[in-house]
């Protein structure tokens, strides 16, 4: 257990979710000196530590408590809960929330002349991976027995230099894969950004700084999701336009300085506002629709 007040957060050092956390805590209003390159970085304006470390340690800071709470993919977090399971190390921690970046799939992907006729087909062969248990508890529950090598980095490459069959790996476009002449057969877990927190509750101190930080990240993710709609509309197809609103938020319908046959319509959508409804919306008399991105939103 941390005994100190100020609540200590850990995050990726460098990697793929090191600018989209940053980015978070930026926009949660946290000031925090990216540049430094101590450990444990101060954040100046709240009493809150950030700890930049490898993604594959957050996991582990939280559950041995070192850390107040982590921000990590949850394959990372998956894979180290079984492999201390394993070990007989505590395992626990609480998902906080999940965040939306990070999102990716762990997949079996194989040579491309590969023939796949179904999962079956895959025993007794070797899968190069980073994340063994994640693999093994699939396999296991899908009653297959594969063998695998555990490489840390550069696991597209096991096949062609006859380190393995095929590989068990992280995909987000495909592109990697396609690139190194493999193709995917099977996506074993999906995987995106958790925050997550000790098991042991926090001091009051500390619960006291979470329940201000976790609704301001919710915020963030709410807005990051979220689109400002403004319009002016003919007064007599006010009906026809909220209808096409997407969303369920009510309009906000403002009269127009000298005009009564127009008035402007405001609404905050959390659905995709396709371009075909902002067609339909011209049509029916419409004009200056804005579509903007929100910056916070709470409440
Ligand atoms: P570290 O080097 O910090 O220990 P790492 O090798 O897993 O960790 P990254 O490759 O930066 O570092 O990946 C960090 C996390 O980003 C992954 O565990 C995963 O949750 C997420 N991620 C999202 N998309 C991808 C992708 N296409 N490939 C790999 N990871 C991805």
């Amino acid at each position: 257990m941390t005994t100190e007040t100020r609540l200590r957060i850990a995050m990726q050092k460098s990697g793929r979710l090191s600018d989209d956390t940053q980015a978070l805590l930026k926009r949660c209003g946290l000031k925090l000196n990216v540049s430094d390159r101590r450990l444990l970085a101060h954040v100046s304006n709240m009493p809150i530590d950030i700890m930049r470390v490898r993604s594959s340690d957050i996991p582990g800071l939280v559950m041995d408590g070192v850390c107040d709470l982590g921000i990590v993919g949850d394959n990372t977090l998956e894979e180290t809960a079984l492999e201390r399971e394993l070990m007989g190390i505590a395992s626990g921690y609480v998902r906080t929330t999940g965040l939306n970046f990070g999102g990716c799939r762990f997949s079996l992907a194989m040579p491309e002349e590969f023939e796949y006729t179904g999962i079956e087909c895959l025993n007794g062969l070797r899968f190069a991976t980073t994340y063994p248990q994640l693999l093994k508890r699939w396999a296991e529950a899908n009653n297959i027995n594969v063998e695998f090598c555990l490489l840390k980095g550069s696991v597209e490459v096991a096949p062609r230099v006859g380190l393995a069959d095929g590989i068990c790996d992280l995909v987000s476009t495909g592109a990697t894969l396609e690139a190194n002449g493999l193709k995917e057969i099977e996506v074993i877990y999906r995987s995106k950004a958790s925050l997550i927190q000790t098991e042991a509750p926090l001091s009051a101190e500390k619960q006291e700084i979470l329940d201000t930080l976790l609704p301001r990240i919710q915020g963030v993710m709410k807005a990051k999701e979220s689109k400002y709609i403004m319009l002016h509309a003919p007064k007599d197809k006010i009906e026809q336009v909220s209808a096409l609103m997407p969303g369920k938020e009510t309009p906000t319908i403002l009269p127009l300085a000298g005009r009564d046959d127009i008035v402007a319509v405001h609404v905050v959508a959390t659905e995709t506002f396709f371009w075909e409804t902002m067609e339909e919306l011209k049509a029916l008399g419409c004009n200056s629709i804005l579509v903007m991105p929100i910056e916070k939103m709470m409440g």
